[in-house]
């Protein structure tokens, strides 16, 4: 879906990215680990194209351009709007390919906002939430519009383990789902646990300063496609 080819990208003389080479394929669920300020967060936006790289190519989801679903690492809400009104507005933009008509736009709200827990926030502003309910309210705007592909910054970052734990299993039980449209997920996460529970395959990313990024692609087998009874330890 996404391709950066030898990407360089620094920030006035500060390079963060040093000839980065990465594939997202269709259908995969990547995610990206790497300490603090190693660059994750600008890689992420190197793909949505909010920032261009100085060196190097990028091919942004080919040709066939899918319509995309972002969760940024704080959450981004327009504090004059209530819950639903900021999920019902995403929808109403047309930033998406899909455009919505107004009942249908509330149907898929309240969907969304039940999916995160916070149906009976619905009517709360921003400002009365909490920073974790706020995370959920931009977790569930991204998925109301029913995006090919998803692309979060530590999304559950701010989030107690519980509610963290089942967003987890709602965003798989999603991904797996015939009835939505989602078929690539990139998450960057600080959670080793998260990333091997979640992901097809992990991407490192080495610190800075040197200013080299080296991203190492790591595959994991997806652990519940290994039933435990095969487990080689187990089966005795
Ligand atoms: P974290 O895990 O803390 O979110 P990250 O891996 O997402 O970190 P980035 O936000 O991508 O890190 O930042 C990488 C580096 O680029 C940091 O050193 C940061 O200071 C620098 N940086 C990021 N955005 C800008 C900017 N707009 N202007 C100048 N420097 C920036
Ligand atoms: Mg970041």
């Amino acid at each position: 879906a996404v391709t950066l080819k030898n990407c360089s990208l620094s920030f006035d003389t500060v390079p963060v990215l040093n000839n980065v080479n990465l594939d997202v394929y269709k259908n995969e669920f990547l995610t990206i680990l790497g300490p603090s300020g190693c660059g994750k967060s600008t890689l992420l936006r190197l793909m949505l194209n909010l920032l261009q790289p100085d060196k190097g190519g990028e091919v942004i989801f080919g040709s066939d351009s899918p319509s995309l679903g972002m969760v940024f690492q704080k959450p981004v809400l327009m504090p004059w709007l209530t819950a639903i009104k900021n999920i019902e507005l995403s929808l109403s933009l047309g930033t998406n390919k899909k455009m919505f008509s107004k009942k249908e736009a509330r149907e898929k709200a309240e969907g969304a906002l039940q999916l995160v827990g916070l149906q009976d926030f619905k009517n709360h502003y921003p400002h009365q939430l909490s920073g974790g309910m706020q995370q959920r309210i931009a977790i569930a705007r991204a998925l109301a519009a029913d995006p090919t592909v998803l692309l979060m910054d530590e999304p559950f970052g701010a989030l107690d383990e519980f509610t963290r734990e089942k967003l987890n299993f709602e965003l798989l039980r999603l991904w797996e789902s015939a009835e939505t449209s989602l078929s690539t997920v990139v998450m960057v996460t600080h959670s080793i646990h998260e990333s091997v529970m979640m992901s097809d395959r992990v991407v490192m990313m080495s610190p800075r300063p040197t200013g080299v990024v080296d991203i190492i692609p790591v595959p994991l087998p997806r652990p519940r496609e290994v039933g435990m009874e095969d487990h080689p330890e187990f089966s005795r």
